[in-house]
C-alpha cells in the first residue's frame, strides 16, 4: 500500500567541526519520502521555489517518489542552516528562511486522497491538519514534530494529537510537552492526549515504543562514524511507515519491526552529508544492516 507524506522540502546548509555542505536536498518531507520509497510507493506533498535545483527533481523521481503533489512556486525555497558541534549530537540552528513555506497552502491532487498511510512529518501543525482535512478515511496517521512547534503552535497541535494514530516525538520535545521528566511518564500523558501509539526517540539510543500492548525499546544500530545526523529522525519514521505500508498482520508487531527498519535506515542517513548515503542504498542493503543489529540485540 502506498503512503502519502508531507513536510519540509529544503535546501539545508549543513556545518560540523570538519566539512561544510551547502544547499543540499533536505527537509523532513525529502528526508521521509525517500526513506520510505524503500518499502513502498510514496506521493510527496510539499512546495519548492523556483531556484529549487532540477538535479533534485531528478532525485525525487529516481527514488520513485511521486510529484503530483509537489507545488513549484514563484520565490525561493526554504531554507534550514544548522552548525552541530564536536559530539554530532547538538547543533545550533544558523538560519530558518521559510521562503515559499510562508503562503503555502497544501492541495492534494485528487488521486491522493485515498492513500490509506499518511505521515505528517515536521512542518506547521497548520499544515498537518490541512492535509488531513483532505484525506478520505485513511487506514493509518503518524505524525512527527519539533520543539518550534512546541513553542509557537501548542493549540494546533494539540488538536492534531487528537486526529493521529502514532504520534513520533523525541525525548526533550516528550519533556517539553509534559512538563514530565521521566520519559515513561510523559508517553503516558502524551496517550491521555489523543495517540494510541507513542514513540519517542533517543537519538544514538534508540526509541521507545508505548502501546496497549506495553513497551517495546528499538536500539539506533550502532555506528562508528556520524558524519552528518541531519534528518535521522525523519529517516526513521519514513522507513517506519514505508515499512508498516508494506505489511499485513498486527500492527503492534508490525511498528517493533518497523522501528528496526526506520533505526537501520537512519543509520545509512547519518553516514553522509544530506541525503547521499541514503540515495546510494538498497533494499539489500537494509536487510543486510537489520540482520545484523538483530544479531547484536539478541540475548
Ligand atoms: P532532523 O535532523 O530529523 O531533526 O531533521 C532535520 C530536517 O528538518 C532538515 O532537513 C531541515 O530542513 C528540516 N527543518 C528544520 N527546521 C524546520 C522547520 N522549522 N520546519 C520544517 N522543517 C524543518
Amino acid at each position: 500500500m502506498s503512503v502519502l507524506v508531507v513536510g519540509s522540502t529544503a535546501l539545508d546548509s549543513i556545518k560540523t567541526p570538519w566539512r561544510e555542505n551547502p544547499r543540499l536536498l533536505g527537509g523532513s518531507a525529502s528526508h521521509a519520502a525517500v526513506a520510505a520509497s524503500f518499502f513502498a510507493p510514496v506521493k510527496l506533498v510539499g512546495v519548492v521555489g523556483e531556484d529549487f535545483p532540477r538535479r533534485y527533481l531528478a532525485l525525487y523521481r529516481r527514488e520513485g517518489v511521486d510529484l503530483a503533489g509537489l507545488q513549484i512556486a514563484a520565490g525561493k525555497t526554504f531554507h534550514w542552516a544548522g552548525e552541530y558541534e564536536v559530539n554530532m549530537h547538538n547543533r545550533r540552528t544558523l538560519k530558518t528562511e521559510l521562503g515559499v513555506f510562508e503562503s503555502f497552502t497544501p492541495e492534494l491532487p485528487e488521486k491522493y486522497r485515498r492513500t490509506p498511510f499518511v505521515l505528517l512529518a515536521n512542518i506547521a501543525p497548520a499544515l498537518q491538519h490541512r492535509v488531513l482535512d483532505q484525506m478520505r478515511r485513511p487506514k493509518l496517521i503518524v505524525a512527527d514534530t519539533m520543539d518550534l512547534w512546541l513553542n509557537i503552535a501548542l493549540e494546533d497541535l494539540l488538536t492534531l494529537l487528537r486526529r493521529i494514530d502514532v504520534f513520533v516525538l523525541n525525548d526533550s520535545e516528550a519533556r517539553q510537552l509534559t512538563k514530565e521528566n521521566n520519559v515513561i511518564r510523559a508517553a503516558k500523558k502524551i496517550h491521555r492526549l489523543g495517540p494510541k501509539y507513542v514513540i519517542v526517540k533517543k537519538g544514538e539510543h534508540g526509541a521507545i515504543l508505548s502501546s496497549p500492548g506495553g513497551l517495546f525499546v528499538s536500539p539506533a544500530f550502532p555506528l562508528s562514524e556520524v558524519v552528518d545526523p541531519t534528518g535521522a529522525g525523519d529517516s526513521f519514521v519514513g522507513g517506519l511507515i514505508g515499512y508498516l505500508a508494506s505489511r499485513n498482520g498486527p500492527i503492534e508487531t508490525n511498528l517493533k519491526r518497523g522501528m528496526i527498519y526506520g533505526s537501520v535506515v537512519a543509520s545509512f542517513c547519518c553516514e553522509g552529508f544530506g541525503l547521499s548515503r541514503t540515495t546510494k542504498i538498497t533494499r539489500a542493503a537494509i536487510e543486510k544492516r537489520v540482520g545484523e543489529l538483530e544479531k547484536i540485540v539478541r540475548f
